[in-house]
This record gives structure tokens, C-alpha cells and sequence, in this order.
């Protein structure tokens, strides 16, 4: 079974998506690792992100392996594991720079699609994740749901994760980051409104185990209206 998530930062897509591979036993792709490690590859080599050519002739060359496991997802550059230095600010900010860079955008697809099927020849299915999947890099899949949650409440969630904490101070911090990097990806991809056949799933009044649930829901009505 191919499921494809997509949603805004802080709508719970990583985490929910990563729950509900586990719950069906099939791997897990995390394509926003991907402009991710793209941004830190060049970053460590001193590519210029301005220089969009080298930036696309980045994107074939790197020598990138995610690991699939739900539980455990890898992201390695060559052998050396990368998986959090793709989160710190530094790349989380230089990142709009890489996913606008529209030569980048179909290189970094189709090793996506690549991805997808390798994983799902592996492991029966793939739950994979990011801003396009439902529309651009796989909308023939099986489950295509759209994860949104209001913005009140993706900036509490992402303002605990960053700072600990959802007050006044550290949700004003979190709002710079995460209002302009959506605005910036909104350019890119359409992931604020469902595209035609798609599920939107509201996490704004749910929790972490509510919303496994709601996207398992829509995974398991699919499933029972399939030929
Ligand atoms: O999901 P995450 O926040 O890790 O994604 C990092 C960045 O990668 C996003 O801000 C966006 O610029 C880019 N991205 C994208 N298309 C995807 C997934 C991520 O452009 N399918």
C-alpha cells in the first residue's frame, strides 16, 4: 500500500506518518530529509546556494541513503549519519533556498519515486511524507491524505519541540520561522487545500494518538471501498 501525507511544518506529519507506518508494518520516507540533507551537502562543500546550477547538479550527485525503518529513520551522507545535523537552524533556514530552486525540484522527485518503490518492494508499502507527494510526486497512490492543523496550533506544538515551552515569548520566536518558511514552500506546492482526492485530516483539536488514529481511519476506508 502506497500512502502519501502532506501538510504545512507543525501539522504532526512526521511523527503521525512515522506512527502509522509502524501501526501497518510498511516503511516510512521523510522527503523533507531530503531538501534537508540537499542543503547540507552543500552547505559542507561549500556550494553556493545562489548558484542554482551547481545546486542542481548537487541533487543527482550526493551520495544519500534514508533508511526506512519508522522507528528508526536514517539519513546518511556517504556513511557518515547526518540525521541531526539536517535539523539544526542553519539548514532549516537555508532550506527554502534549495526547495525554490525549481531545476532541483524534479531531481529530488523522482530519486523520490525511486525511494518510494524500493521501499515498498521492500517492506509491502511506503508511508511517505513532504509538501507534493499527494500532488506531484505521487498522486496515483493509494491513501492520499492532507494533514493540517490551524496555525495557533502548529505554532504551540513546534514551540515545544524547539524551546520546551508555548509561551507568549518563545511562540513569537517559533512564528518568524515557521510563517515564512510556509510561505515560502506555498510558491512551490499546493498544501494548504486538499487536491481533488485527497483526505484533509484536521490535527488542531486532536492528540499525537488521536491523530494516528484519524489517518488509520482514512487508510482503512480506502482500503474496504478498493475493488
Ligand atoms: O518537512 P520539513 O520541514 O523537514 O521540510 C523541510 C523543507 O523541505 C520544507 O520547508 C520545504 O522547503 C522542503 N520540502 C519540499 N517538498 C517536500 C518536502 C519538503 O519542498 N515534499
Amino acid at each position: 500500500m502506497i500512502i502519501a501525507i502532506d501538510g504545512p511544518s507543525g501539522s504532526g506529519k512526521s511523527s503521525v506518518s512515522r506512527a502509522v507506518a509502524r501501526a501497518l508494518g510498511i516503511g516510512f520516507l521523510d522527503t523533507g530529509a531530503m531538501y534537508r540533507a540537499l542543503t547540507w551537502w552543500c552547505l559542507d562543500r561549500g556550494i553556493d546556494l545562489a548558484d542554482r546550477d551547481a545546486v542542481v547538479a548537487a541533487a543527482s550527485a550526493m551520495p544519500l541513503r534514508q533508511g526506512s525503518n519508522p522507528a528508526h529513520p536514517t539519513v546518511l551522507m556517504d556513511d557518515v549519519d547526518i540525521s541531526e545535523a539536517i535539523r539544526t537552524t542553519e539548514v532549516t533556514t537555508a532550506v527554502t533556498a534549495v526547495a525554490t530552486n525549481p531545476r532541483v525540484r524534479p531531481v529530488l522527485q523522482r530519486r523520490q519515486r525511486n525511494a518510494m518503490a524500493a521501499i515498498a518492494r521492500e517492506t509491502g508499502g511506503v508511508v511517505a511524507e513532504g509538501r507534493d507527494i499527494t500532488t506531484v510526486v505521487a498522486p496515483d497512490a493509494d491513501v492520499r491524505v492532507l494533514l493540517t492543523a490551524s496555525e495557533e496550533a502548529r505554532l504551540r506544538r513546534r514551540s515545544t519541540e524547539l524551546h520546551g515551552q508555548a509561551d507568549a515569548g518563545s511562540v513569537a520566536a517559533t512564528r518568524d520561522q515557521i510563517v515564512k518558511r510556509d510561505a515560502a514552500d506555498s510558491t512551490m506546492s499546493q498544501f494548504t487545500v486538499a487536491a481533488d482526492g485527497v483526505t484533509t485530516v484536521d490535527t488542531s483539536d486532536l492528540d499525537f494518538d488521536g491523530s494516528v488514529a484519524a489517518v488509520l481511519a482514512v487508510v482503512r476506508r480506502t482500503a474496504a471501498a478498493a475493488p
